[in-house]
């Protein structure tokens, strides 16, 4: 029991008010890790609550390559030169954080700490001091970041010491060193219980022997310190601080789109932790009472982040939680002959990941970690194992963590997944809370992200990059926000990146959209297209969609790549899909080859159904003879509003001001515009033409062609003469002149394609239309006496961006249904 100085009071005030905190080395790895560290135990800890640190980011490391260089250095002389170096930067970065975060008196007092214990290194290095034990000089580590955050509190005005863990921890050397809870206990109250109010830094990673000599507690012992601590005063929580929000479905290094986990039962993490998932130490768990402590995993950088309860939980439901891995796994193959050896095997205190007998063959397999590898090999070394031994390298291991897991859905599917890899073994660990495969194979994270999504992702997901930031794309991105939640049903779709012709904004994560054209501002970079297209491979979605909304060649020569990285495309742009005949082909090719879906609706009639229309005529077993009508909006408003008292001249500046016309308005006078979009609504019910195909009347007198816009707007009222004929010549007759396209079916190769002025007769519809108004007259094998005819507006950044909003529509539902390639 505990002795004379602290009451039973004092101790039940402890284990009701104080709580453990742990913080890990990526938690304190630069001086604004531990500002941060720092608010966290002032505004998230108790006043008397404890804290248990690591060595600072990778000092452990740093450290045991100073020890080994050290080492070598007996029979190479070069290694001593390394290890200096080694130390050199240890000191400077140590003292680097001590600089940075502590100021006056403060700061003097820890640096000349720092200097008496770096003396001592020194003085090892060169011989001069003895150091024989390794856990000695890695207790640097910890005792450094227990010291200098102590004084970081301090210096805010608040109370708090440092505890060496030596102090108080007392264990006996072995493997795993086993502790003397009892002493050990009584220790810790007695230096805590007096001092109610103070937050008291406690290193973790190390303690000593019965003797004072250090020890420690493994790699990455800290976790285990904390609950350590944590039930020596019996908390009710211990909270582990890590640079994850929790626990998650995955390694979030190795695999995408990882979810934290709100709940784990002990048994599962328990399991977890055996099967060597770096998220908790394997000997968390083993000082806990199950019955009264909650341990919190939660994330130092982010704090309002989820966090993962560890506790006892009647979780009713089974369900595969959590998977991990690991990239080499050691196998033993003992001889079931040799009876005592595989007692031995069995009564082993390192327990294997798995173990299993093959009867036939009379063999039993013991799998282990690579990292008990070292061990394994020593205790062999001290058993009798004649040759009853093989040891086996090359495996690895893929495990699902869940109670029950025999009884889950996710169970299928992951041995469903695995079935076609290399499974030397499939069975569930003794407690039934997990199931672990061997494999006989590297592991690479491609596999472990496939299983990954097919358990826990049954939403697919979809990255969009939007190119082209003009009207359209402004208008198609609030769309998106405002439909945001339900275009989100499907699949779960992002923004990843928005582009213009020179700048590029890039977030795999999702851009935001709130403020999106002041973040592009600040955030977009210069890029080069065919740099991103081979990155965007590399997008951690399911599929990819490149939204072209500019009216770029440059863009459109790139669909083949896109296609190629595997990126599917919905265009405004017509520029692809009016090409010439043989890039067209090219690009069709590609897009086939590499089961890309390439939707461009929006190049024709705008948000007009008019694919929806002919699709639907077509799959009924109609066949299209002929289209004829006002495929441009600019041309329909510039003749409904021509008549013999208006300039054209003055119409066509007007249509420039209004945004009615293409920048230059030669592109629509030369019709280029309309040609392109007859070449694509012929392409799209399965016609061949090509440019030349194509019977075109421009309305540019050529010698307006090769001037500059400037001088062009300037030379307009040039066109208004001939105009002017035209229409007093279609007067005549009493109609007026329009410009129309048309394509007909003759026979089965030729096409009649057309597009130029024809006289309209003044009360037909065509010449009846709202300016700006499209108009499209359709004849099919069905509707041959009365066509069928769609209009409406065929321009507009809204209906354009609804238009390309149902095509994303489209791609959604194609993708949901559609199985893994
Ligand atoms: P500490 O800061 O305590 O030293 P570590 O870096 O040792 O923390 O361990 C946390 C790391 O474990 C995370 O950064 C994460 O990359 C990894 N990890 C592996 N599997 C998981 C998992 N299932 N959930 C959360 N983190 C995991
Ligand atoms: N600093 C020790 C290590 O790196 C202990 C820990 O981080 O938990 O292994
Ligand atoms: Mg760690």
């Amino acid at each position: 029991m505990v002795g004379t100085k602290i009451t039973e009071e004092q101790i039940q005030t402890v284990a009701d008010q104080v709580q453990v905190h742990k913080f890990g080395g990526s938690s304190l790895a630069d001086a604004y890790c531990y500002r941060r560290v720092a608010r966290i135990v002032t505004e998230y800890a108790g006043a008397s609550d404890l804290v248990v640190v690591s060595a600072a980011g990778d000092t452990t490391n740093r450290i045991l390559a100073i020890i080994d260089a050290k080492e070598e250095a007996a029979h190479d002389e070069d290694s001593l030169g390394i290890a200096q170096v080694l130390l050199n930067q240890l000191k400077k970065y140590q003292q680097g954080l001590i600089n940075d975060l502590l100021s006056g008196k403060h700061q003097e007092r820890i640096l000349e700490l720092s200097e008496q214990d770096f003396d001592r290194w020194q003085g090892w290095l060169d011989g001069e001091e003895e150091i024989t034990r390794r856990p000695e000089l890695l207790s640097y580590g910890e005792l450094w970041s227990a010291r200098l955050l102590s004084a970081l509190l301090i210096q805010q005005g608040i109370t708090a010491d440092y505890i060496d863990a030596r102090t108080f921890l007392v264990a006996d050397d072995a493997p795993e060193p086993f502790i003397r809870v009892e002493p050990s206990r009584e220790a810790l109250l007695e230096r805590i219980a007096p001092h109610h109010g103070t937050r008291f830094i406690v290193t973790g990673f190390i303690c000593r022997d019965p003797e004072g000599n250090s020890l420690i507690l493994g790699r990455n012992g800290s976790d285990y310190s904390a609950t350590l601590v944590g039930s020596l005063i019996d908390a009710k929580q211990v909270t582990i601080w890590k640079d994850v929000a929790g626990v998650y479905s995955a390694d979030p290094r190795k695999v995408e789109r990882v979810v934290s986990l709100p709940i784990l039962d002990w048994q599962e993490a328990e399991e977890l932790a055996r099967l060597g998932s770096p998220v908790l130490h394997p000997r968390t768990f083993q000082p806990v009472n199950r019955e009264r402590m909650v341990i919190a995993v939660r994330s130092s950088l982010k704090v309002e982040n989820q966090q993962t309860r560890i506790g006892q939980y009647d979780d009713t439901e089974p369900r595969g939680k959590v998977l991990t891995a690991l990239s080499e796994v050691v196998l033993f193959r003992v001889d079931l002959s040799d009876a005592k050896l595989v007692q031995q095997f069995e009564d082993l205190d390192l327990t294997p990941l798995i173990s299993w007998n093959e009867v036939k063959q009379q063999h039993a397999y013991y799998a282990y970690h690579q990292n008990h590898l070292d061990f394994m090999t020593h205790w062999l070394e001290q058993v009798d194992v004649h040759d009853h031994v093989t040891q086996m390298s090359g495996y690895s291991m893929i495990a699902m963590v869940g109670n029950r897991i025999q009884e889950t859905e996710e169970y299928q599917v992951f041995k469903r997944e695995l079935s076609e890899q290399n499974l030397r073994r499939l069975s569930f660990s003794p407690d039934a809370n997990a199931v672990i495969a061997i494999l006989e194979q590297k592991l690479d994270n491609r596999l472990l992200n496939r299983v990954h999504s097919q358990i826990f992702n049954y939403r697919r997901s979809l990255g969009v990059l939007v190119v082209g930031r003009g009207n359209i794309g402004s208008a198609w991105l609030s769309l998106y926000r405002r439909l945001r939640e339900r275009i989100n049903e499907q699949m779960d779709v992002r923004i990843i990146g928005i582009v213009n012709s020179t700048r590029l904004w890039l977030d795999y994560n999702g851009v935001e959209l709130t403020d999106w054209e002041d973040s592009f501002e600040q955030l977009a970079k210069p890029y080069e297209m065919s740099q991103l297209i081979t990155e965007l491979p590399n997008a951690p979605y399911d599929e990819l969609v490149m939204l072209d909304l500019t009216d770029s060649i440059e863009v459109a020569q790139q669909y083949p790549s896109f296609f190629a990285n595997g990126l599917h495309i919905i265009s405004a742009n017509k520029r692809a899909g009016a090409s010439g005949e043989a890039q067209y082909n090219e690009i069709r090719t590609i897009q086939r080859e590499y089961k890309r879906e390439w939707y461009y609706n929006t190049t024709v009639g705008a948000g007009l159904p008019l694919n929806y229309a002919l699709n639907d005529l077509r799959n009924q077993g109609d066949e299209i003879r002929s289209i004829s009508g006002i495929f441009s909006g600019t041309m329909s408003w510039l003749f409904e509003n021509f008549n013999a008292d208006v300039k054209f001249s003055d119409l066509v500046r007007e249509a420039k001001v209004r945004g009615l016309s293409e920048p230059d308005p030669r592109e629509d006078l030369t019709c280029q515009d309309i040609v392109r979009k007859l070449l694509i609504l012929a392409r799209e019910i399965g016609l061949k033409l090509d440019w030349q195909d194509i019977d075109i009347d421009s309305l540019l007198p050529e010698h307006l062609e090769d001037i500059s816009l400037e001088e062009f707007m300037q030379r307009l009222p040039e066109l208004d003469d001939s105009m002017q004929d035209l229409y007093a010549d279609a007067q005549k007759t009493g109609k007026v002149p329009r410009l129309l396209a048309s394509f007909a079916r003759q026979d089965d190769d030729y096409v009649r394609a057309r597009v130029g002025i024809e006289y309209i007769p003044e009360g037909d519809m065509l010449a009846n239309l709202i300016p700006g108004e499209n108009i499209f007259v359709i004849y099919t094998d069905w509707y041959s006496e009365m066509p069928l005819v769609i209009s409406g507006p065929g321009a507009g950044k809204e209906v354009t961006a609804g238009g390309v909003q149902s095509d994303l529509n489209q791609l959604l539902s194609r993708l949901s249904n559609r199985a893994d390639d």
